[in-house]
Formats: C-alpha cells, structure tokens, sequence
C-alpha cells in the first residue's frame, strides 16, 4: 500500500517535519495525508512507531532492519541474505542529510494481531542535535511530537544512558506534557531505551533481562541523590505506561568504520546479529504491536493526523 512512491514504484522515508533554521517548523501536510488518509488505512487503528535519537548513531541501520521484518511479514527468514545490501531509511544520500525533524515509511504495513484485529503500522524516524542550547530546544520539541503521536518510542543511545540522555527526555515529556489535554492517565505509551555498543555484557547481559535490570538500577531513586536526580526519575516513570530497555552488542569495525560498508550481514559480528533477531521480533511481532491511545481512546491513522496537526500547532504558537 505505498502512496508516496518513487517513480520506480519503491516506497521511501518521506521528511513530513521540518525545523528549519529560523527554528520555526513545517509540516508537510500533504504527503502526510497521502500516507495516512490512504484508502487501505485510514480508518485502520493505528500503531505508531518511532526510532528517536541524535544523528550518526545507527538508527537507519537498524530501520532497515524494522523494515525487512515488516516486509517479509514476520516470517522465519525475515534477516535476509549474508550478501544483501541493506535498503530501506538509508537508501539514497537525501535520507542522510542531517535534518532535525521526522521521517515517515511511505508504506503503512497492514499486520494481522493474533486476536484478529488488522493493525495498521507505522514507522518513524526521529532526529535531532544537542550541541547547543537552540538545537536542544528544537530537538526536544520535536521528540515531544515525535512521542506524542507514537504509541512505542525507541530513544537510540549510544553506549550508556547518561544522566544527560536522561535530562533530554525530560525535557521531550515536559514540552509534550504540557500541550497535552490535562488526564488521569499517564500521557504517553511505551519507551524503549535502545542502547547501542554496550560494553559492559559480564555486568548486564545483552538484550531485554539485562536491560531491565540496568535500566532499573539506572532510574532508581534515592534518598542521597540530587534533588533534581530524583525528579527526572520521577518525571519519566510518571509519563509512561510502559518503560523497558534493551542492551545491543557493537556490530563491529566494519559496520562502525568502513565507508564502504552497504549494510550486509556478512560483515556484522555474530552477536549483533543474534541479538537483532531477538530484539526485532520484541518490538514488531504483531502479538506485541500495540494500538495507539489517547486519553485511552484507540486512534485510527486518520485520527492521527488530526493529532498530529493539532499538537504542531501548539508549538507554531
Ligand atoms: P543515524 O544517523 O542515527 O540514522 O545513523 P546511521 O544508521 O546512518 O549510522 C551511522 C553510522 O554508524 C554508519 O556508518 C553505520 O554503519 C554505523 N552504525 C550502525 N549501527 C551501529 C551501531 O550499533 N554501533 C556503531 N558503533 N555504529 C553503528
Ligand atoms: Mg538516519
């Protein structure tokens, strides 16, 4: 069900946010609607899912890797061949620029729950800089978005989750918390803290366990902590319905170092691989897609594009 496609026929990431650098933001409102008002899905309930983090730190390859699952349907072979070259988000140099603002699959994939409910699916790319204090702002305004309008959010990490990663995300739900209508419900769904090249497998192991147990002892709140500690950890337990975290392994010096890499599988270590395929299926296999909610209403693609027009609004002020 590709709307926006190439004149080839393929589907591609389309840029529907912009920031531009007067900081002001634009959204394409057109091709939005195209993707989402499509005849197949638009009245479809809709999962949104967004990969959200700072450039260079591997969100494309990993999307790709979304991408191949969501298109070989969760089938047992769905990694792909040893010599592939991965397609997909970072397919052609105009997905590289370093944009801060949102992509969207022109493709919305149809999944079938185990419960019999036909889903539609959504993917996202959400990126940013946070090297100084006005594209800090503006990265976080857009992650607000970004996780307003998602009901899984991926925050990509490189290496640990410092108290600065932290802090960002703060400041995201903050923004998204007060555009949001006042609720007794927590305002958004699922956070996932992806973190990339994790180094410290004989202290927290690899994949979802360790990542739990190191998250939780990550979020923890103290009495000797900072005050301000303390409230970021509060803050972020009190936005989210779900919170989870998953440790990848480094996919070696190729992938990390060689320009020439294309994304193959034959240059990837072994346990980046492994744990892909674990890590894939955890957040795409239809018993695990969840619908989006707001005020915990369920949210077809044609709703969210209200919400989504409504909440850029708030922040064009
Ligand atoms: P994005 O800007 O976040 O989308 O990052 P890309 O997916 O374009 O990747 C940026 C660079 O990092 C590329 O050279 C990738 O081959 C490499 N890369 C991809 N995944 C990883 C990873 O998990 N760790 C490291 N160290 N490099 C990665
Ligand atoms: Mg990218």
């Amino acid at each position: 069900i590709s709307e926006e496609e190439e004149p080839d026929g393929r589907a591609r990431p389309i840029q529907v946010l912009v920031v531009k650098e007067d900081h002001t933001f634009e959204l394409d409102e057109a091709a939005l609607s195209r993707i989402l008002l499509a005849e197949e899905v638009h009245n479809r309930e809709v999962v949104a899912i967004s990969v959200a983090g700072a450039f260079r730190k591997g969100k494309s390859f990993l999307m790709d890797f979304m991408l191949r699952y969501m298109y070989s349907q969760a089938s047992e072979e769905w990694l792909g061949e040893a010599e592939e070259p991965l397609t997909g988000f970072s397919w052609r140099g105009g997905s590289e620029r370093e944009t801060t603002g949102i992509q969207i699959w022109s493709e919305v994939f149809l999944v079938d729950k185990p419960d019999g409910r036909k889903v539609a699916v959504l993917l996202m790319d959400t990126q940013g800089t946070f090297d100084s204090q006005s594209t800090l702002r503006d990265s976080a305004t857009v992650f607000a978005l970004s996780t307003m309008i998602s009901s899984m959010q991926v925050y990509n990490i490189s290496q640990n989750v410092q108290e600065d990663d932290l802090q960002h995300l703060q400041l995201f739900t903050e923004y998204g918390r007060l555009a949001m209508e006042e609720t007794f419900l927590k305002p958004f769904q699922s956070m996932i803290f992806l973190v990339r090249d994790w180094s410290f497998p004989y202290e927290f192991g690899y994949g979802q366990e360790g990542g739990m147990k190191f998250l939780e002892k990550r979020l923890k709140i103290s009495e000797n902590q900072h005050e301000e500690l303390q409230n970021v950890r509060k803050h972020i337990h009190s936005c989210f319905t779900n919170i989870s975290c998953f440790l990848m392994p480094h996919p070696g010096l190729k992938v990390a170092t060689n320009p020439n890499f294309d994304g193959r599988l034959k240059e990837i270590d072994r346990e980046f691989i492994n744990n892909l395929q674990i890590l894939v299926p955890w957040l795409l296999s239809p018993k695990n897609l969840d619908v989006k909610e707001i005020n915990g209403s369920n949210i077809t693609c044609r709703g969210l594009l209200e919400y989504f027009k409504a909440y850029i609004k708030i922040y064009q002020g």
